[in-house]
């Protein structure tokens, strides 16, 4: 009885075209029919491993953290695996009371692949400090676990990420939140604060204050700590750091 093949998925032309003729059992053997059906298998299984568009395609079977940061350190979901040294997981306590959000690892996260270590890191952790926040009741993680960046001279500087990137990461966020179950989710900065609240949220005019979401029982999104790194002069940077520290002091109430 003839059987033809004709779905090859994601395959190259070649073998399309091998896997479009007519095999019938007259023409190959059975020992040749099972090593034909051996060879569609793992053309597909492995089309699949290098097919772009979503972190979910990278899964465990089983979301835990430690199950999705091993999974995540092989992510291929967007080419930005090409250009960082290593996938940044986020990290803190798995029953995190807070979990923070930023746009994507930095340069010394790259070469560490630990989130919030770098300049805006240390900020940060002063922030909290300064806000009465206990860093082991937060969980810290990234809408993009792969840095992106761009050569200048010997520097590597951040890029933003693109729609594409965040959209092709954004599961292994996702998957983060529905483990922490945390109590208040803090966005920092506006990459983090448009891929959880919609774009058309704007952090200079609603940071600080508490967003209804289905994400969290309190959503907030507030600058990110990096911007205040980069404040023109001294004096503005001691003003957006006051103000970095009272949006995080608003949090602070809420889970005393
Ligand atoms: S940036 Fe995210 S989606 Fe892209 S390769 Fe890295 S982990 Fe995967």
């Amino acid at each position: 009885m003839p059987v033809e093949i004709t779905s090859a998925g994601n395959f190259s032309g070649n073998l399309k075209a091998e896997l479009k003729r007519e095999v019938t059992s007259d023409s190959i053997s059975a020992f040749e029919m099972a090593a034909l059906m051996i060879y569609v298998v793992t053309q597909t299984v492995m089309a699949r491993k290098s097919s772009k568009g979503s972190a979910e395609e990278f899964f465990p079977d089983k979301l835990t953290l430690p199950l999705l940061r091993e999974a995540a350190a092989d992510c291929k979901a967007c080419d930005l695996w090409k250009r960082g040294t290593q996938t940044v997981f986020g990290e803190g306590r798995r029953r995190a009371t807070v979990l923070f959000v930023g746009e994507q690892p930095g340069n010394e996260e790259d070469l560490t692949g630990k989130p919030f270590v770098g300049p805006a890191g240390r900020l940060f952790d002063e922030a909290l400090v300064e806000a009465g926040i206990d860093r082991s009741q937060t969980y810290v993680t990234n809408v993009v676990k792969h840095f992106k960046w761009e050569p200048r001279g010997k520097r590597r500087i951040h890029k933003k990420p693109n729609a594409q990137e965040i959209s092709a990461c954004r599961p292994w966020l996702e998957a983060e939140i529905s483990v922490v179950k945390p109590k208040v989710i803090v966005a920092l900065g506006a990459t983090a604060a448009q891929a959880l609240l919609g774009p058309k949220f704007r952090v200079t005019k609603q940071r600080g204050e508490f967003i209804e979401s289905t994400l969290a029982p309190y959503v907030m999104a507030t600058v990110h700590p990096s911007s205040i790194l980069r404040a023109p002069d001294d004096e503005t940077r001691r003003l957006e750091h006051r103000r970095f520290v009272e949006d995080l002091k608003k949090l602070a109430r809420v889970i005393k």
